[in-house]
């Protein structure tokens, strides 16, 4: 008896083929599957015959299902289904090569090199056709899964299957026949390891396009985040054409149509002095626009507010811009209370950027109440903050606007026919307040007023 048929090799034959399981390599998300267990299978055909075969495939593709069941442990019914439908599934194919083999070695005899090559790619191409219409046959009945797709799907692994079962199995009897249990290391185990580096190169070349998958989505979310911010800068660029049409013409016709009065016709001194005191209202008006457009810009481009921090009492400061303000609530009957404090209220800020937070509250509360209203300022320390507070009986601001108030060229709608303006002023404001360090809020109810508070550190 020939030594390979010792007991001792086929169990070492049936270990070898469940050990190179764990080279089997899956492609195409999976539903192809690259091993060279079957090659074992197949070489053990030709030295114990198709049902030995038969054996050795159940073992290997019963360890295979193991490895692949993965962390579905808890659907164990189904899955031991799934083991046994794939082991005689498997078996079968195994068992029918085997045969095949068998018959046409002794059909074609060993006289020529195709005789000697041909049962062994018959055998590999009937193991894996076998196998995969079983396969096809069941998912067709099971699911309605068209054959045609499924064959579309695996035909690529045809030919690596069967180049690796045929060569594989071949050589591996030629070196059992020959060399015994030496042949089983010299040959099979170069090509487990080949197989082996071939499973983990497909490993990491998933891992690299999982990783290139990762980087696209990572741009394309950078492309929308940048389409996000040009959205917005043209709704800005908008903004800024519509100040530009609307809120500057206004004051610059209104300049024209007086100043052409002036040229044109004869008036006593009184008429004179009042037209020039809207002439220069109106430039003054221009002057605010462009100061905060020119603000804006400046705060846009992201460098921050250069501080030039003082000592000051903030107290005697909103008394100097109210008494600034005073002629414009005159003309328009406004009451401008302002509440005296006992004590100063020193604070450590630029005291240029907060006069204009205070100017823009003040001037903003007297625009927006209508003749005869009530604008009343006061400051007070709670300790830790100085707090300003601008209140008014106004037009107030509807509680849906009210969220988008200190956004860049927001105007309440209602408003704009009111009084000319940018939508610049309460985002600056914002701004200033926060480049101190403070906060600011504000409450308010359409016709009955609102009330602005600034809260700066002490
Ligand atoms: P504007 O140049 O239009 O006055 P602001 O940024 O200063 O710009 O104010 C934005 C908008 O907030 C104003 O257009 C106005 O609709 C509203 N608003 C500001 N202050 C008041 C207030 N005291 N009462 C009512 N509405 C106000």
């Amino acid at each position: 008896m020939p030594s390979y048929e010792q007991p001792i090799i086929f169990l070492l034959l049936f270990t070898l083929a469940i050990l190179a399981q764990i080279t089997s390599t899956s492609l195409i998300g999976g539903s192809v599957t690259v091993e060279v267990s079957s090659a074992v299978s197949l070489a053990t055909v030709s030295l114990y015959g198709p049902f030995a075969a038969g054996v050795v495939a159940a073992g290997a593709l019963t360890t295979l299902s193991i490895i692949s069941l993965h962390a579905s442990w808890s659907g164990w019914p189904r899955a031991i289904e799934r083991i046994g439908f794939n082991v005689g599934m498997g078996a079968t194919a195994m068992f029918m090569a085997g045969i095949l083999f068998q018959f046409t070695t002794q059909w074609l005899g060993s006289d020529t090199m195709w005789a000697q090559l041909f049962p062994w790619i018959l055998a590999a191409v009937i193991n894996d056709q076998v196998n995969l219409w079983l396969l096809i046959g069941i998912l067709h009945l099971q699911s309605g899964v068209k054959p045609l797709e499924i064959w579309h799907q695996h035909k690529w692994a045809v030919p690596i299957n069967v180049l690796v079962m045929s060569v594989g199995g071949g050589l591996l009897t030629i070196a059992v026949r020959q060399f015994n249990f030496l042949g089983i290391a010299v040959f099979f185990l170069p090509i487990v390891m080949s197989a082996y580096s071939f499973r983990l190169y497909v490993t990491r070349t998933k891992r690299q396009m999982e990783e290139l998958e990762e980087l696209v989505a990572l741009r394309t979310s950078d492309l929308a985040q940048v389409n996000k911010e040009l959205e917005e800068l043209n709704k800005d660029k908008d903004a800024f054409l519509a100040v530009l049409t609307h809120d500057m013409r206004t004051p610059l016709t209104s300049i024209k149509g007086y100043a052409s009065i002036l040229r044109d016709q004869e008036l006593p001194r009184e008429q004179q002095v009042h037209i020039m005191k809207i002439i220069l209202r109106s430039q003054e008006t221009l002057l605010e626009i462009v100061n905060n457009i020119l603000e804006i810009e400046q705060l846009q481009s992201g460098t921050p507010a250069l501080m030039e921090p003082s000592t000051f009492d903030l107290a005697l400061l909103l008394r100097s811009v109210v008494e600034s303000v005073e002629a414009m609530a005159m003309e328009k009957k406004i009451c401008l209370q302002y509440e005296q404090v006992p004590s100063p209220v020193m604070i450590d800020a630029d005291m240029r950027k907060i006069a204009r937070v205070l100017m823009n509250l003040v001037s903003n509360a007297i625009k927006y109440t209508p003749e005869e209203g009530v604008v009343a300022v006061k400051t007070y320390t709670n300790g830790r903050y100085a707090i300003v507070e601008v209140k008014d009986n106004g037009y107030g601001i509807p509680a849906d606007e009210l969220p988008h108030i200190f956004e860049r060229y927001s105007r309440v709608k209602g408003h704009r026919h009111i009084a000319v303006g940018t939508g610049l002023g309460l985002a600056i404001v914002k701004n200033l307040v926060e480049a101190h360090k403070g906060e600011i809020r504000v409450t308010s109810e359409e016709d009955k007023g609102s009330t602005f508070t600034v809260k700066l550190p002490l």
